[in-house]
């Protein structure tokens, strides 16, 4: 295939493609689009449209689809071949700057929350310029924002890219009074962090519950798990060093900077992170990437699993969201600067996202809540429910000498004054407790790590970004309106500090004490289950916040509210009936028929020679039949649960009846399985086991 530097990026229709295939003019003025959000007019289109046709049929492609994110989370795409009937009874290809800018697809069938009963069936889809079209098999895929007719996002692009905006209107008014004149454009960068397994193909086919809901609703526990602590960073066994290759190569084709790779900590767990781009292009890449690893692994005979819990007792997956923003001059402005005033800078942005994350925590959590993922965030595992940051200890000292205007002990005498230049510079802090934490600062960035391996991020950029933008609104109009800058600024940066320290914790992150000094001592919100969190996007402070930045409207506030819970229930309801499908058709007989050869067993035994006891029989046989009772009476009593979720009067009474009973019921069913397992003889267990499941990968 030659070197990575030839075929990187060789499906993309790049800033090096644009170049070579435009002339210089459409260059010129499509690069304006994509730098400074001008309108693009219809010639240029045009161009630019044939450009990237001629382009993708020299690379094999036929079709073009317009590329969207729903609000289901994954992916869109609906293909149209480039083909046009000629009159002499052939075609010609064509592409024209219409079909590149706006697509029709069917948007019936899309969740909209409502927003389409209220306004209009028709939805369509728009060019997004500042992500690059790209190849997928024999198709040009060109990122696009998917609308309703009436102008409601139906997707999850078009308030991302609104949050960008809103970020970047209020971080140039600050940079604006710290005299930063130059700078155009403010964007919020991200580089994503993916978890994955690998399980072999062979042994997913088996199990009903893995291809129905992505995750193992049965399973004993094995006798090894992750306890050795032997597969974080260990060798990286042949099978998968083939697949990370391949994978690595897909991406780099499509200019994906997939850069680190390794084990993780529960055996058959892997991750992959690529180097950070703009939170719309990691957006997108980030869903490309979930793509390519589930294609990939199915050429390898095996299957990606991205569900956030796939095994219950080993550690789930998670995506960490390394996040920051920067000037268009490449200043990043959470980096620590090397001037007293770039220092004043840093920590004012520094202060920004901390009320941002303590004024918006219930957002930040609503922004990661599904099903999959409570089973992390609720459970005993890192990170938990609870919003919290983590400094480190050196920045922790600043702040804490600004506070109280106290001198900062690392700087010797001098007074932790705004403008003077002790700054220490930051060492990221690699120590355990940090990776405990759920936001945690590591030098120039932060890192929110609560999101679930399948979300797409765009969800919690969208969230971060907004309530940034909405800090540095606050403070703009403060300082814009001060005498005095820089006694306004240092008492802004003190309150901050002080409004805002108790969602600062530097601890334990795992520790069951933290949870009560959390909520009881600091009143930070424990938002443990979906349903707990999601009702809190229609509180009226998020609403304001939300839709005063032009991120969300109103209604569009209130569909996602609707989609995210009706996505809860019917991925409950899913793992429900599978369950019973499960424990009825296949655990139960499994059981049955051993019980029934055991207790043959024991009959012949006992026609050898009456005087044999064969306690061991029926002693197991006993247990194996009450077993199964209990199996038939919880399967039944989830039965009943399910059917009473008729009953609820709308989607956040049906959530919150899952919650509470539905979960409860599966959780039950699966102890007494999960029991019987341990109890039944390997070669009539229906499906494989977790030790098979975590160690299949060779
Ligand atoms: P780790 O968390 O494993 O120690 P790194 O800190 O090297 O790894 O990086 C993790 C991720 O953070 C990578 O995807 C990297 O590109 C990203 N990252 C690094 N700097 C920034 C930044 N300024 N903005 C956003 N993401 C960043
Ligand atoms: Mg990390």
């Amino acid at each position: 295939m030659g070197t990575v530097t030839a075929f990187f990026g060789s499906l993309v229709f790049d800033d090096r493609v644009m170049k070579a295939t435009l002339s210089a003019k459409v260059y010129a003025s499509l690069k304006k689009t994509i730098d400074e959000g001008t309108e693009l007019d219809i010639s240029v289109a045009n161009a630019v449209a044939t450009a990237m046709k001629d382009w993708a049929i020299s690379k094999g492609a036929t079709h073009f689809t317009h590329w969207f994110q729903p609000l289901t989370g994954i992916t869109a795409e609906k293909h149209d071949s480039f083909i046009t009937p000629s009159p002499d009874g052939g075609v010609i290809m064509e592409f024209s700057g219409k079909e590149l800018i706006k697509g029709e697809p069917d948007a019936s069938s899309f969740p909209s929350g409502g927003l389409r009963a209220t306004f209009e069936a028709r939805g369509y889809t728009a060019w997004d310029p500042t992500s690059y079209a790209f190849i997928k098999g024999k198709t040009l895929c060109i990122p696009t924002a998917f609308c309703s007719y009436s102008g409601h996002a139906l997707d999850k692009k078009t308030p991302l890219l609104r949050s960008m905006e809103a970020l970047n209107k209020q971080a140039l008014r600050i940079l604006h009074l710290f005299g930063n004149e130059s700078v155009k454009r403010v964007t919020s960068s991200v580089g994503p962090e993916q978890e994955y397994f690998l399980v072999t193909k062979e042994m997913y086919e088996q199990r009903p519950d893995l291809r129905f809901t992505g995750r193992t609703l049965f399973g004993a526990k094995p006798p090894k798990g992750q306890e050795m602590d032997d597969h974080y960073f260990g060798v990286i066994k042949p099978r998968v060093a083939a697949y990370m290759e391949e994978l690595n190569d897909e991406l780099w084709k499509l200019g994906i900077l997939a850069k680190t790779e390794h084990n993780e900590v529960a055996p058959a767990q892997h991750e992959l992170a690529p180097i950070y781009t703009t939170t719309n292009i990691a957006t997108d890449h980030n869903q490309l990437t979930m793509e390519i690893m589930q294609k990939v692994a199915a050429k390898h005979g095996l299957v990606c699993l991205l569900h956030e819990k796939p095994f219950a007792g080993v550690n789930g997956s998670g995506k960490h969201n390394n996040w920051s923003i920067a000037t268009d001059a490449g200043q990043n402005l959470l980096s620590p600067g090397a001037t007293p005033y770039e220092n004043a800078q840093f920590l004012l942005f520094l202060c920004a996202v901390i009320k941002a994350v303590d004024d918006y925590q219930d957002l930040l959590r609503i922004s990661v809540a599904t099903a999959g993922n409570d089973h992390r965030l609720g459970a005993n595992e890192a990170p938990p429910a609870v919003v919290s940051i983590f400094l480190g200890d050196e920045l922790n000292a600043v702040l804490e000498a600004i506070e109280t205007d106290s001198p900062y002990k690392g700087a010797e005498k001098t007074q932790m004054k705004l403008g003077v230049d002790v700054l220490p510079k930051f060492n990221r802090d690699t120590t355990d407790r940090n990776r405990t934490s759920p936001f945690a600062f590591t030098g120039n960035k932060f890192e929110f790590r609560m999101l679930g391996s399948s979300n797409s991020i765009a969800c919690a950029n969208i969230m971060l970004n907004s309530a940034v933008a909405q800090s540095l609104k606050i403070y703009a109009d403060r300082l814009e309106g001060a005498e005095d800058f820089e006694t306004a600024l240092h008492e802004m940066i003190q309150k901050t500090i002080k409004d805002h320290k108790h969602i600062i914790f530097n601890g334990n992150g795992y520790d069951e004490s933290w949870i009560k000094e959390a909520t009881e001592k600091r009143g930070l919100l424990n938002l443990r289950t979906t349903p707990d969190a999601v009702p809190h996007i229609l509180d009226k402070k998020n609403v304001e916040m939300l839709t005063s930045h032009g991120v969300f409207t109103e209604a569009e506030i209130r569909s996602r509210y609707e989609i995210t819970l009706e996505n809860y229930c019917k991925t409950v309801v899913i793992e429900a009936n599978t369950m019973v499908d499960m424990a009825k058709t296949q655990i139960a007989p499994a059981i049955e028929s051993y019980a029934a050869d055991v207790a043959k067993a024991a009959a012949a035994k006992k026609a050898l020679d009456a005087a044999l006891a064969c306690s061991y029989e029926i002693g197991l046989v006993r247990k194996l039949s009450a077993l199964t009772d209990r199996i038939a009476t919880r399967a039944e009593e989830l039965e009943g649960a399910l059917l009473l979720l008729d009953k609820a009067k709308d989607i956040g009474a049906e959530a919150a009846m899952i919650r509470d009973s539905v979960l409860a019921k599966m959780g039950e069913l699966r102890v007494v399985c999960d029991e019987a397992e341990t109890l039944t003889a390997k070669s009539y267990w229906p499906f494989p086991t977790y030790a098979d499941l975590l160690f299949s990968v060779k």
